[in-house]
């Protein structure tokens, strides 16, 4: 088996450890063929990138991109927010970006009463998770998202309709290494309705990067590998 790419990196312009060229070197070291630097975007309060550290990152990936050509592909990502009910920080101008991932976080500035939808569910009321995976795909329709991170982080989702959005939008479904935010079962569930995966490390320091092994046992122990899109069985 090998890993053909890692779309799901951190770096020190967030709350990660490493440098961009860090993330780059280790996957190109593991012999990948592609790696993403995909970091917090700007909704997140605490260690989003926005501003002119967004463009020095950007300009960063521009020269590794360069640099790195004819070894390995470096790719610009980032990990976007859900913010609200069908809302996320996607940027509108895609255009530096190769790889849009979005997921719900904690620690964003929520907008259209998703605020206290959260509120009231994180302090025990009512679980939604129809109401929650309606709010998260239709955020990654109008954004028009790659991926979905770490479903079911933080926040329960109704996983057979995430699936069904994804097939029918091409959105992949993440089985992130480093929080496993899906069982076996919801993996069976997801794949019953058709979604494919992508496996992310989540790296959050440059040692991590391509470091698949949690996601790959529970795929394995769900028998998707074939329809994770980044492994060559
Ligand atoms: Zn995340
Ligand atoms: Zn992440």
């Amino acid at each position: 088996m090998r890993i053909i790419e890692d779309l799901h990196t951190h770096t020190y312009y967030s709350h990660g450890k490493g440098s961009p060229r860090e993330n780059v070197l280790r996957a190109a070291e593991l012999g990948l063929s592609a790696v993403a630097v995909s970091e917090h975007a700007g909704g997140n309060l605490f260690y989003g990138v926005r501003g002119k550290k967004l463009g020095r990152l950007n300009s960063e990936l521009r020269a590794l991109k360069k640099e790195f050509e004819g070894k390995i592909l470096v790719k610009n990502g980032l990990e976007c927010n859900v913010t609200g009910f069908g809302k996320s920080d996607i940027p509108k101008d895609r255009s530096a970006y190769d790889v849009i991932i979005l997921g719900y976080h904690k620690g964003v500035a929520y907008t259209n009463r998703f605020a206290w939808h959260i509120f009231r569910e994180s302090f025990g009321g009512k679980s939604t998770p129809r109401r929650n995976a309606e709010s998260i795909m239709a955020a990654a329709e109008a954004g028009k998202a790659d991926i979905i991170s770490h479903p079911g982080l933080y926040l329960a989702v109704d996983i057979a309709y995430m699936a069904d959005c994804c097939r029918q939008l091409g959105i992949l479904l993440e089985i992130n290494s480093a929080s496993l935010s899906m069982s076996v079962q919801d993996i069976r569930t997801a794949r019953e309705h058709g979604a494919k995966f992508i496996i992310g490390s989540d790296a959050h320091t440059p040692e991590r990067v391509g470091d698949f092994a949690a996601a790959l046992e529970r795929a394995r122990e769900a028998d998707v590998l074939s329809d994770v899109v980044n492994i060559e069985l």
